[in-house]
């Protein structure tokens, strides 16, 4: 491992300044960001412990049904919140579904957001498209828990449970640029560039730090649902994974991870239908075949699509949107 320092700055403004030098990086429970620098795959000069800032790690539930989560907030902390619970239990039981509990009390929502794939090939450091190479080796290699949503050369898979729902939620991620204004960013537009850009999977530039998450009031109330199909019981990553929130003003959101390089949102014209309510066997059946038509598996990843049609007919049935 090469030898970076540390630094736990007490505001903002000063961890900016601390990431402006482009060897920084934020550094939240590290679960990632660690064994990446100590398998080489990552060369830093300094770590910047995002935890501790002020409202870091807090969560804020407004009256209006709208809530701030810290970026800082341990994935632990949000499963359990019990206000958090009562509106929007889509995410923490996504939140409870990561690895185990010591993985949910050290990782942070922000670098739960942040971590990178875990494709073997990226990891043992193969020159892939994401290790500065030209190809994905996973393509014509051990693809099994690969994506199956075409996107660009890489054909790795995003790891966030929390990703998923939060793109059902309507949330909005809040970045810091380095001057100290912010911008909003959806879940899709945070992964927009991830097929592409072979650094990183987020929309953000050196520098920039993801400060909060914003949770529009919208679905809070309405039915949520969470499933995740994993190889074996419990700490493992998604196969595939389903969040589906019916809001309360009927519109249906539905979204699947474990299956591309960020999660991937239905087709709008399925949700609407599937939000038109009065659906029998048939047409949940007919739905889930539909929301899953431009899936592109690999040559030995096509289990994943029937998992994927599977989890969106238990979804639209929890939607309660049966006739
Ligand atoms: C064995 C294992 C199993 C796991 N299983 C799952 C799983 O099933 N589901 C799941 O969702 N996750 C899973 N994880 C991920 C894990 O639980 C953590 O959520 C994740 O590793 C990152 O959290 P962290 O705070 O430790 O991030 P860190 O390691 O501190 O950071 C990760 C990345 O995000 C960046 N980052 C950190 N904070 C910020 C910020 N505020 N703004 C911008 N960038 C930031 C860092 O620079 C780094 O690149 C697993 C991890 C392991 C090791």
């Amino acid at each position: 491992m090469t030898s970076f320092t540390y630094h736990r700055p007490s505001s903002v403004r000063e961890a900016l300044a601390a990431l402006a030098d482009p060897g920084s990086r934020p550094i939240g429970g590290g679960t990632d960001l660690l064994p990446r620098i100590d398998d080489g795959l990552v060369q830093l000069s300094r770590v910047v412990d995002v935890r501790d800032l002020p409202g870091a790690s807090g969560v804020e539930l407004r009256a209006d049904r709208s809530a701030r989560i810290g970026a800082g907030a341990r994935l632990a902390d949000i499963a359990a919140h019990d206000g958090l619970r009562a509106a929007f239990p889509v995410l923490t039981e996504a939140a409870d579904a990561v690895g185990s509990p010591a993985l949910r009390h050290m990782g942070t929502l922000g670098g739960n957001l942040g971590q990178r794939m875990r494709c073997w090939y990226f990891r043992r450091g193969v020159a892939c498209f994401k290790n500065g190479g030209s190809s994905c080796a996973a393509y014509a290699g051990e693809h099994e828990y690969h994506g199956i949503i075409p996107g660009g050369t890489c054909h790795a898979v995003h790891p966030s449970d929390p990703a998923v729902a939060l793109e059902v939620l309507d949330a909005r991620v809040e970045v810091t640029r380095a001057d100290g204004t912010s911008r909003l960013l959806s879940v899709s537009e945070l992964y927009a560039g991830a097929a592409s850009d072979p650094t990183g999977e987020m929309t953000i530039a050196a520098g920039e730090l993801i400060t909060a998450v914003e949770l529009p009031p919208g679905a809070a109330g309405g039915a949520q649902h969470w499933e995740k199909v994993m190889q074996r019981g419990a700490w493992d990553f998604a196969l595939v994974s389903c969040a589906a929130v019916r809001r309360t003003d009927g519109a249906v959101r539905m979204s699947l991870g474990g299956v591309g390089l960020g999660p991937w949102r239905i087709a709008l014209s399925v949700e609407e239908d599937v939000a038109s309510g009065g659906l029998d066997e048939d047409s949940i059946d007919a739905l889930a075949e539909r929301a899953m038509y431009d899936a592109e598996p690999l040559a030995r990843n096509g289990y994943k699509v029937d998992i994927a049609r599977a989890v969106l007919r238990r979804a639209m049935r929890a939607l309660g949107v049966q006739e």
